[in-house]
């Protein structure tokens, strides 16, 4: 249903020829905020411009992209159900507010995706299910496994449980954690403004509006505000720090305004935003993380037939696997060694030491029978493995 709006939901100001990056991205982010929601007056959804949104991602999703949403509006939505008061809420006001507007939230997705003939899935994350690595691999694999079933997963922070200690506390930063977790090439943060200017431009008239940013220095973290202050709280500051995020993870990401009808569309058409540019892809900055970050704690020893399938870029099979040393959970990182004690490489092992012992030796169609329950065919899978050089 249509409905007054107190932002106008204008065209989109075309000023730029879009960047090249769009049209290669394969797999999008898009963080939506509550300003961009919720009707602040009535506590309503924007109706309209979410069916222009869900436009926007039906068509990406037809011409071949893969669409992850990051909404927030739940708690935005819950308050004015339950009735409290204006201003800042209570940290367990807050909480019951999510309860409540969430379930609204899923079905205005439900309902809009349904009527293109997409799937709405909910996805409600804590900071721990992308931190720890262990519950990382399970939410990115459902993740991936509701991409490849066509769905559109519809992430936003579990308000109702996390508390402050364990809180993202803003999307902005949650919705880069999930870039970088399914190794999205793009995170767009549909904002109430068209990128990141050297000055806030409603205080300085002379505020110059910055077109692509292709690494974080001081000076752009100066620009984005302190990050003391009220008035920058889920504003700039957080974006940059997305941003960080993002680029650490190859993810390129860009803020444009949502303010706009067919935001999404509106990038394709050239609209005015802020580029940030990640040096390298998902895939290679992942490779990297795990070749030099992480603290091994364990060694498989692999034998020569399993040595000459990752060689050739597979998957190492618990078949190939001769010996473990150490002691890993699963998401943990460990080094891959020649049956002659070369190192190959590393990567995160997707089980566990205990089960690991039980596996190796072992075709991956009798797993299932050894260990009572289905994990994954791999050890390590190739996407989680960095081979040294030669
Ligand atoms: N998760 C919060 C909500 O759904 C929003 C957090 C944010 O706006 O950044 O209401």
């Amino acid at each position: 249903m249509p409905q007054k709006s107190a932002m106008t939901d204008k065209q989109a100001s075309i000023t730029r020829t879009p960047r090249p990056e769009w049209g290669k991205a394969r797999r999008i982010v898009v963080k939506i905020g509550s300003a961009l929601l919720v009707e602040r007056a009535t506590g309503r959804l924007r109706a309209t411009w979410l069916n222009s949104l869900i436009d926007d991602v039906a068509a990406l999703t037809e011409s071949g992209r893969e669409v992850i949403l990051v909404s927030s509006g739940a708690i935005a939505l819950g308050r004015h159900q339950l009735g409290f008061p204006k201003g800042a809420l209570e940290l367990e006001q807050s909480q019951a507010a999510a309860a409540v507007g969430q379930i609204g939230l899923a079905q205005a997705y439900q309902e809009l995706c349904r009527a293109r003939g997409l799937i709405a899935a909910q996805v409600l994350l804590t900071l721990g299910d992308t931190e720890e690595r262990r519950r990382y691999l399970n939410a990115r694999r459902t993740i991936d496994t509701l991409l490849a079933a066509k769905a559109i997963p519809v992430v936003n922070e579990n308000d109702t449980v996390a508390t402050t200690e364990i809180r993202y506390g803003d999307n902005d930063r949650l919705s880069a954690r999930v870039a970088s977790m399914v190794s999205a090439d793009t995170l767009v943060l549909l904002s109430d403004i068209d990128g990141l200017y050297t000055a806030p431009p409603h205080l300085d008239p002379g505020a110059r509006h910055i077109p692509l940013v292709q690494e974080i220095t001081a000076e752009i973290e100066g620009m984005a505000g302190d990050p003391g202050s009220e008035l920058s709280k889920g504003g700039m500051r957080t974006k940059v720090e997305a941003a960080k995020i993002a680029l650490a993870a190859g993810t390129h990401m860009v803020i444009t305004t949502g303010k706009v009808l067919h935001p999404l569309q509106a990038i394709a058409d050239g609209a005015t935003c802020t580029w940030f540019l990640a040096a390298s892809d998902p895939v290679t900055a992942k490779k990297r993380w795990i070749a030099g970050h992480l603290e091994p704690s364990g060694v498989l020893h692999i034998d020569a037939g399993a040595e000459k399938a990752l060689a050739s870029g597979k998957s190492l099979l618990p078949a190939g696997v001769k010996r473990i040393e150490g002691v890993f959970e699963r998401g943990d990182a460990v080094i891959i060694r020649a049956a002659d004690g070369r190192e190959l490489g590393r990567g995160l092992v997707a089980y566990a030491r205990s089960d690991a012992d039980r596996i190796i030796g072992k075709k991956s169609s009798e797993i299932t029978a050894i260990l009572g329950f289905a994990g994954r065919d791999e050890l390590i899978h190739r996407d989680d493995m960095a081979l040294s050089r030669k």
